[in-house]
């Protein structure tokens, strides 16, 4: 049975969801109060967010994308998008994704549409756990690829247990969690060739976070944005460059692109990427007018309303971060980590003000 609000606890979605990737850096538990509240909102929602399904696409020969399903009334923390780009020898894997049995199913749906050719390559994103923490499931020695700044948080990433707990839809309990090193680091771009088929690695940063990388094939006119892509999902901004990020989309914008591959979300094209820069902008404004009010972050959250992007998925709980990392930005005191103690901070006033009992 797949993991909806209908058949689990409050408690239960919160549990699974935030800290559902079990890192100890990356999730403030302050994230995981605001959660509570997004359940009305999106149950609100359901007739403007679609739902899509798990599958893996073929966009161009040898070019899939493996979206894993989510909506309205799905889990859909934790839970993201990746590809494959399948060679005449070998084949680029673009993120692992995160929970184990997430990634036990990509890996076999990566089997199905090229059964005996070695994932030789890996193409990681960006360094949070829902792209990251599937390496260990895939087979090794593989070259593992990122930004610089991905191999320098990765490494510093370190968990409660060596080993995942039981949990439906998401781990077996007892698979191994730790981090596999990436080999190979880039910090600007790289161009691989698979066949005929031109691979570009551009490093669109600091977006999402400070090193994030998507994968572009201009025969194609496709880009696989990962997270620099949040499609009817609120862009989740906890180490984001929120300004920087909304540049960095209308460059995206200006590319030669008609199918873009989100990091969270069903695949779509620039409306929906123009779409979400517009959440972030409509996000600045109301946290801006605030900020200069000297209202504080925590309160600010409680009050900003977003309009139609109220209706995104996760849009709630993602009020406090994305608040107190405008806040950073308008303050001039940003920086690539998150603030955490900020975030745990703004929360106890986020849940004060929405009368939100922990
Ligand atoms: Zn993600």
């Amino acid at each position: 049975m797949p993991i909806t609000t209908k058949n689990m606890t409050r408690r239960d979605a919160l549990r699974r969801g935030a800290a559902g990737l079990g890192l100890s850096t990356g999730l403030s538990t302050g994230l995981v109060a605001s959660f509570a509240t997004s359940f009305a909102t999106i149950a609100k929602a359901q007739t403007q967010i679609p739902n899509w399904k798990t599958e893996m696409r073929e966009l161009a020969p040898g070019v899939f994308a493996y979206i894993q399903g989510g909506g309205p009334g799905e889990m859909n923390q934790g839970v993201s998008n990746g590809g494959i780009i399948v060679g005449p020898d070998s084949i680029l894997v673009i993120d692992s994704l995160g929970a184990p049995i997430q990634t036990k199913n990509f890996i076999a749906a990566i089997k199905k549409v090229a059964p005996n050719k070695p994932m030789s390559r890996m193409l990681i994103s960006h360094h949070h756990g829902d792209h990251i923490m599937g390496l260990p499931f895939f087979p090794q020695p593989m070259e593992i690829v990122c930004h610089e700044y991905c191999r320098k948080e990765m490494l510093a990433t370190t968990f409660p247990t060596p080993n995942w707990e039981k949990r439906a839809n998401w781990a077996e309990g007892g698979e191994p969690r730790y981090i596999v090193p990436p080999t190979t680091t880039i910090d600007d771009r790289a161009t691989y060739y698979y066949g005929n088929t031109e691979v570009q690695v551009l490093t669109i940063a600091p977006s999402h976070t400070y090193g994030d990388l998507a994968v572009y094939l201009p025969q194609h006119k496709i880009l696989f944005a990962s997270d620099i892509g949040f499609f009817y999902v609120a862009p989740f901004c906890h180490n984001a460059a929120p300004t920087k990020w909304m540049e960095h989309i209308d460059q995206v914008l200006g590319m030669n692109v008609d199918t873009i591959i989100p990091g969270h979300g069903p695949i779509g094209g620039k409306k929906n990427l123009a779409e979400m820069s517009e959440y972030l902008a409509v996000f600045k404004s109301e946290a801006r007018k605030r900020y200069d009010a000297g209202m504080s972050p925590g309160k600010a959250a409680a009050e900003i309303k977003l309009g139609r992007f109220d209706a995104w998925i996760g849009a709630q709980d993602r009020l406090v971060m994305n608040t107190v990392r405008y806040y950073h930005e308008f303050a001039g005191t940003l920086k690539p980590e998150l603030d955490a103690e900020g975030n745990r901070l703004a929360t106890i006033e986020f849940s004060a003000a929405r009368g939100i009992k922990n």
